[in-house]
């Protein structure tokens, strides 16, 4: 369809949150020419440093040909289903959503053709909750809010619609059963550790992987199915590391705040920078969470005005007293969480102001002689105009005596 709209030699590309798709469309290179995922692309983004949110497309740039309508609904749990009834399709059949591996595994497990005596249709999805919770999708936001959002973007008719399909790509799926291996204790227990789970109570058996349980994505670990940058939990850890190793190498003084500018975290030198009491506070309590910046800092108007505004804020030089900061302030989550780099520059900055200082002054004294110096030309050159004139004037052929001449 893609390639009837916009000519026979685009590429298309598949992107969504689920990595099966990247198994479909090597199935099918006459229909894709590749597949890649949500985080892939969010990846490319970073790498490429190009942000989205900035990109204007105009009319020539829009990717979709026409409205999905209720085609918007496939991502959520109960979507396909919903399509189908929109469509009109069949009254007698039987709707129902099965959600996760265990719970495919449970309703057809052991099935037999023959026992399928009613017109069913499944909706089977190996993620429960439907792709928005694919294992490439963006984690973090409620269940609910996602829901939400996909429901309000579907363009659902009032009336049932019979759409005929474009093209068709129509497929039957054999069954062709997964050379089953087991694994030992110990080694189910090893490819764990990959990703950080040392015991059985890291195993948070949450399924953000798209495997039921911990146990199950060290098996497919081991069978080379999935890798250990699929395990939101260890995903989420290592990003902590990664953070704490820079907050507490960084030489320059870090403070996150939340919105009510309690502090989220800080690294030794915020305390460091600011009081020898607060620095011991901090080696006491291991940190200072919670602590109210607006008893530690002067200058929390900043932070309220980045925290509102959403935009970063520079300030090279702000004086505190006696002290010069160079200070950044940036928001992490819009209204919500502030980060703060401080560093203390009075060292490097107060000479600085004093150069500039007496450079002003010499300027000053500079300015003040020439003007001087012009003023005395000014009279100079007037006085030598006006000798100059009298004697042009004296010297002038009316003024002049004739001495054959008698006068006149
Ligand atoms: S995402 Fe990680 S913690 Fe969650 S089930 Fe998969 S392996 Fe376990």
């Amino acid at each position: 369809m893609l390639r009837q709209h916009y000519g026979p030699d685009i590429a298309v590309v598949f992107i969504g949150p689920c990595g099966a798709k990247k198994n479909e469309g090597d199935r099918h290179p006459e229909l894709l020419d590749a597949v890649i995922t949500f985080t892939d692309l969010q990846a490319w983004c970073a790498e490429a440093r190009i942000d989205p949110a900035t990109l204007i497309a105009g009319a020539e740039d829009r990717f979709v040909p026409e409205n999905a309508q209720e085609g918007a609904l496939y991502p959520i749990e109960g979507g396909m289903i919903d399509t189908l009834r929109i469509q009109g399709g069949g009254e007698r059949i039987h709707y129902s959503t099965v959600g996760g591996l265990r719970g495919i595994e449970h309703v057809l497990g052991g099935l037999q053709p023959e026992n399928v005596t009613l017109p069913i249709f499944l909706e089977l999805l190996a993620c429960r909750g439907g792709c928005i919770n694919g294992p490439c999708a963006t984690p973090g936001q409620s269940g609910l809010k996602q829901w939400q959002e996909v429901i309000s973007r579907a363009d659902v008719p009032a009336e049932p619609v019979l759409r005929q399909p474009l093209s068709n790509i129509d497929e039957n799926i054999c069954d062709l059963p997964l050379p089953a291996r087991t694994y030992g204790e110990q080694e189910i227990r090893q490819a764990l550790r990959l990703v950080g789970k040392e015991s059985r109570d890291d195993e948070l058996n949450c399924g953000g992987c798209g495997y039921e349980t911990c146990g199950d994505f060290a098996t497919a670990i081991l069978s080379g199915h999935a890798e250990s940058s699929m395990c939101l939990s260890f995903l989420r850890v290592q990003a902590q590391k990664k953070a704490n190793a820079l907050l507490h190498c960084i030489p320059s003084a870090i403070v996150l705040a939340d919105h009510s500018l309690k502090v989220l975290d800080c690294n030794r030198n915020f305390a460091k920078l600011l009081d020898p009491e607060l620095l011991e506070a901090y080696d006491i309590c291991q940190g200072l969470s919670g602590a109210s910046l607006m008893r530690i800092l002067p200058f929390t108007d900043l932070f309220k005005e980045v925290l509102s505004s959403d935009c970063s804020l520079h300030r090279e030089a702000l004086h505190v007293g006696e002290r010069i900061f160079d200070l950044t302030i940036f928001p992490i989550e819009a209204g919500q969480v502030v980060g703060g780099v401080i560093s203390d520059v009075t060292d490097s900055e107060l000479p600085r102001e004093m150069i500039a200082q007496r450079g002003q002054e010499v300027i000053r004294k500079n300015l003040k002689t020439v003007q001087e110096v012009a003023c005395l030309l000014g009279e100079n050159m007037a006085e030598t105009e006006i000798l100059l004139r009298s004697l042009v004037e004296g010297f002038a052929p009316a003024n002049r005596v004739n001495p054959h001449s008698g006068p006149q």
